[in-house]
C-alpha cells in the first residue's frame, strides 16, 4: 500500500512574510504558564483541489509517517493478543459492558482489557513527555470542557495520548482511522477506562464508517473539538454534520493526506474552522524522516533478510533526511555506502560525511543492496533490476511503491518466488535471484517497528496542538490551516530532554541581547532548516 503524494509547502520568501505578519508574543496560553516566551506561528496556503473530491475506502491509508502512513501495515510492537482466536461475530452484534456497567463503546472483546492496560504501561514508559504533561498540568485542567472527536490507529501508543487528553480534562470519543491497525486489547483497556471507543482490527468498510458516525452522533454530547489522521473523521463531519462543524473550535491533522484535504477545503473558502497541520512540524519530521529511518532501515532488512553489513556495498538512492538516516546506520554497521542524487546540495552534504557519489548505472552490478528514499519514480528501472548480480536486495524507504518499477517484473520470463512474508525472490530465465522486499512498499512500515519514542513526539505534538487551538482567544486562530507555532515545536523537543538527562544551557541577558532573542525562545527563525 503506498503512501499518498507529499504535498508542496510554498517557499521560504512566503513564509517569511506570513510568519512577520503574525508574529506575536506571550500568546499560547496553556505554554505560557509553563515556559512565558514570545512565540510565532506561520500559515500556510496552497493551492490544491477540491477537498471534496475525497476517496471514501478504508483499506489505505496513510501511517503518514506518522504513526500513520501505512495502512495495512502493522507498526506497533505489541502482537495483537487474540485477532486469530476470536470468534467471528461482529463486536457490532455484541453486548458488551464494561466494569462499571457502561456500554457507550463497541469493541472486539473488553474482557481484554487487562492485557491491554499492560500493553499502555509499557508504552507509558517510553513516552514520559505526555506523562509529564499530564503532570505539569495538573489543577489546570487546559482542556477542560473539551469535546475530543479522535479518529487515528488505536494502538498502545494513542491510547497514552488519549488518556493524557482525559487527564488534562477532555471527553473524548474514539475511533481507528484504519481498519486493520487496531490493538483489540488496548480498544479494550480504554473502553475499561471509560473512553467511548468505536474500534476492532478487521472492520469493514461499513463498520469504519458506522464507527467514526457513533463517535460523532451521540444524543446530549456534542464534539468541538477534532483529532484526525487522514481526514475521513474531519470530511465524515463535513458532510453529514454541518451544523456540527460550524462550532469546532478546531481541528488536529496529523498525515500528509489529510493535511492535504484540509488545505483544499482552505483554498475552496469552505473551511469554517481553525486547524492545525501538526504533519509539518520541525520536531515531528525530523524525527519521522531522519531518525526513524536511521533506526527502522537495519530492523527491516535484517527481520526479512538475515544480511550482514559489514563489507556489504550498498547503494542508496537519495540523500535527503531518509537517506541521511539510512547512510548513517548502515555505514555505522560498516557497509561501504554508495549515493545517487540530483541535487548538488545534498550530494555535497553526501560527500562531506564520506559516501562516494555515484550514478546508478555505474555500481549496480556490484552492489549486494539498493535502497530507494526520493520521493521520486521509476529511480530503479527494468534495466538496472536485469544488471543487478545475483542475490542484490532491493527495498523502498521512500512513500511511494513506484520508486522501483515493480511492474516491469511482472513477465512471463520472470518467476516469483514468496519466500518469507514480504520477501519475494524474482528469478531470471538464468537462475539470477534478485531479492524484493514488501514488493517495493515501504520497508520499515511494512517489515519493522515504529519506536514508541518516535510516536511520543508526534502524539505530544498533537496533544499541544489541541490545547493551543482549545485555548486560543477569539481570532488568534483565523479559518485557515496554520502551522504549530515554533515556540510549540521547541516545546515538544523540551518535553523528550528529561528522558535523556540532558541540560539546556540557558541564554544570558546580554547574550539574548546580542542574538536578539528572548530568552524562552523560539530560538530560531521559522524559515531555518535544522
Ligand atoms: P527529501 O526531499 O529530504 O529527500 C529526497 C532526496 O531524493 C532529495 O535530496 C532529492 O534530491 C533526491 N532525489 C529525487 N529524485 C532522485 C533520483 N531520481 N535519484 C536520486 N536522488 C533523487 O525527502 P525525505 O524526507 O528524505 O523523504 C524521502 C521519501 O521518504 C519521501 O517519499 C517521504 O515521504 C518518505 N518517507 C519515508 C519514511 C519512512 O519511514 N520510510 C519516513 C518519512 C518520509
Amino acid at each position: 500500500m503506498s503512501m499518498p503524494d507529499a504535498m508542496p509547502l510554498p517557499g521560504v520568501g512566503e513564509e517569511l512574510k506570513q510568519a512577520k505578519e503574525i508574529e506575536d508574543a506571550e500568546k499560547y496560553s496553556f505554554m505560557a504558564t509553563v515556559t512565558k516566551a514570545p512565540k510565532k506561528q506561520i500559515q500556510f496556503a496552497d493551492d490544491m483541489q477540491e477537498f471534496t473530491k475525497f476517496p471514501t475506502k478504508t483499506g489505505r491509508r496513510s501511517l503518514s509517517r506518522s504513526i500513520s502512513q501505512s495502512s495495512t501495515d502493522s507498526y506497533s510492537s505489541a502482537a495483537s493478543y487474540t485477532d486469530s482466536s476470536d470468534d467471528e461475530v461482529s463486536p457490532r452484534e455484541k453486548q458488551q459492558t464494561n466494569s462499571k456497567g457502561s456500554s457507550n463503546f463497541c469493541v472486539k472483546n473488553i474482557k481484554q482489557a487487562e492485557f491491554g492496560r499492560r500493553e499502555i504501561e509499557i508504552a507509558e514508559q517510553d513516552m514520559s513527555a505526555l506523562i509529564s504533561l499530564r503532570k505539569r498540568a495538573q489543577g489546570e485542567k487546559p482542556l477542560a470542557g473539551a469535546k475530543i472527536v479522535g479518529c487515528t490507529h488505536i494502538t498502545a501508543q494513542t491510547a497514552v495520548l488519549i488518556e493524557t487528553l482525559c487527564a488534562l480534562g477532555a471527553q473524548c470519543r474514539w475511533s481507528a482511522c484504519n481498519i486493520y491497525s487496531t490493538q483489540n486489547e488496548v480498544a479494550a483497556a480504554l473502553a475499561e477506562a471509560g473512553v467511548a471507543v468505536f474500534a476492532w482490527k478487521g472492520e469493514s468498510e461499513d463498520d469504519f464508517w458506522w464507527c467514526i458516525d457513533r463517535c460523532v452522533n451521540m444524543d446530549g454530547w456534542q464534539a468541538n473539538m477534532i483529532l484526525d489522521d487522514g481526514g475521513d473523521l474531519t470530511h465524515w463531519v463535513y458532510k453529514k454534520y454541518p451544523n456540527v462543524f460550524k462550532k469546532i473550535r478546531g481541528i488536529v491533522e496529523e498525515s500528509v493526506t489529510g493535511v492535504h484535504r484540509l488545505y483544499q477545503l482552505s483554498k475552496a473558502g469552505k473551511l469554517c474552522v481553525p486547524a492545525m497541520n501538526v504533519n509539518d512540524s520541525v520536531t515531528k519530521q525530523k524525527f519521522d524522516n531522519l531518525y526513524c529511518c536511521r533506526e527502522s532501515i537495519l530492523d527491516g532488512l535484517k527481520r526479512t533478510t538475515d544480511v550482514m553489513f559489514g563489507g556489504k556495498q550498498v547503494v542508496v538512492c537519495g540523500y535527503g533526511e531518509v537517506g541521511k538516516g539510512c547512510c548513517a546506520a548502515l555505514k555505522a554497521l560498516g557497509a561501504i555506502v554508495y549515493i545517487t542524487e540530483i541535487d548538488p546540495i545534498c550530494a555535497l552534504q553526501a560527500c562531506m560525511d564520506g559516501f562516494r557519489v555515484v550514478k546508478l548505472n555505474e555500481v549496480i552490478r556490484q552492489v549486494d543492496v539498493v535502497i530507494t528514499c526520493t520521493g521520486n519514480k521509476n529511480v530503479v528501472t527494468r534495466e538496472h533490476l536485469d544488471r543487478m548480480k545475483n542475490s542484490c536486495i532491493v527495498c523502498n524507504m521512500g512513500h511511494s511503491n513506484t520508486e522501483i518499477d515493480v511492474t516491469s517484473l511482472r513477465t512471463p520470463e520472470l518467476t516469483w518466488e514468496r519466500v518469507r512474508s514480504q520477501v519475494d525472490h524474482v528469478i531470471w530465465p538464468d537462475g539470477k535471484r534478485v531479492v524484493l522486499l514488501a514488493e517495493g512498499r515501504l520497508l520499515n512500515l511494512s517489515c519493522s517497528t515504529v519506536p514508541t519514542f518516535v510516536l511520543s513526539i508526534t502524539a505530544t505534538t498533537q496533544a499541544l496542538a489541541l490545547i493551543e487551538l482549545y485555548n486560543a482567544p477569539e481570532g488568534r486562530y483565523k479559518q485557515d490551516v496554520y502551522l504549530l507555532p515554533k515556540k510549540m515545536d521547541e516545546y515538544v523537543a523540551s518535553l523528550h530532554l528529561p528522558s535523556f538527562d540532558a541540560h539546556l544551557t540557558e541564554l544570558s541577558d546580554d547574550q539574548a541581547k546580542y542574538l536578539g532573542l528572548n530568552k524562552n525562545g523560539p530560538f530560531k527563525p521559522n524559515y531555518y532548516r535544522y
